[in-house]
């Protein structure tokens, strides 16, 4: 099962990634946006690992939650708030437990997407995280009798090709919709980044 420090592993693995892919997020930002998705990302990651550093909160749920306040307050823009209500709803779907099972990591990431679409209106094919994240989470589903590691596993095959899938698209929400037609032929930065934070997910559970 999942545990808190499992949560907080995954967490600064994720930071790490972001760190790394700082640059490349950001790059992905400037044809389509303002170029500020990897700054960002990494502002708030980075505050969440020094967040934990002090001390980490006891459950799965608290560590999410902690993760969610984190980056609404730290990353900005959209992303901010998306990705903070995400780890919000998350962290409420897993409620106070001290371990989560596999069904448990498919709820959690349904509640994130639920959470994402509530927020931002997005549907898939709009050209958005949510093409990464729906996806994943429907294979995720598929995979909940796999294991954890399959599941997240499953779930960053399947945000991987979703982010893809943003590329032809035309942008129907963010700052990218602004461009309309001209904005076809881009990866959406905040569907790469849900890519890349699910494969880091996936990473640290196997
Ligand atoms: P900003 O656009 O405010 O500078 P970021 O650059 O950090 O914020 O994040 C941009 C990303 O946020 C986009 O690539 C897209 O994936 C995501 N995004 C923007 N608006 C929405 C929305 N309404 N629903 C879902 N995702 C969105
Ligand atoms: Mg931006
Ligand atoms: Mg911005």
């Amino acid at each position: 099962g999942c545990r808190a420090q499992d949560v907080v592993a995954a967490l600064r693995a994720a930071a790490d990634t972001v760190a790394e892919h700082r640059v490349e997020l950001t790059d992905l930002d400037r044809p389509i946006g303002d170029a500020d998705h990897g700054e960002n990302l990494n502002r708030g990651f980075t505050a969440l690992v020094a967040s934990l550093d002090g001390g980490a909160p006891e459950t799965p749920g608290a560590v999410l939650k902690l993760a969610a306040t984190t980056l609404i307050s730290k990353v900005g823009g959209a992303a901010g708030p998306l990705y903070g209500t995400a780890f919000l709803r998350a962290a409420t779907a897993v409620g106070q437990a001290s371990e989560l099972n596999s069904a448990a990591v498919v709820t959690a990431l349904r509640a994130g997407l639920d959470g994402v679409v509530a927020r931002g209106k997005a549907e898939v094919g709009d050209a958005t995280m949510v093409d990464a994240l729906a996806p994943a989470v429907e294979a995720a589903q598929a995979a909940t009798s796999d294991g954890i590691a399959a599941v997240l596993a499953a779930a960053a095959d399947a945000a991987d090709a979703g982010a893809d899938s943003t590329i032809p698209l035309v942008a129907r929400k963010g700052r990218a919709s602004y461009l309309g037609q001209r904005s076809a032929g881009h990866l959406d930065p905040g569907a790469r980044s849900t890519a890349l934070l699910l494969r880091t997910f996936a990473a640290s559970a196997g």
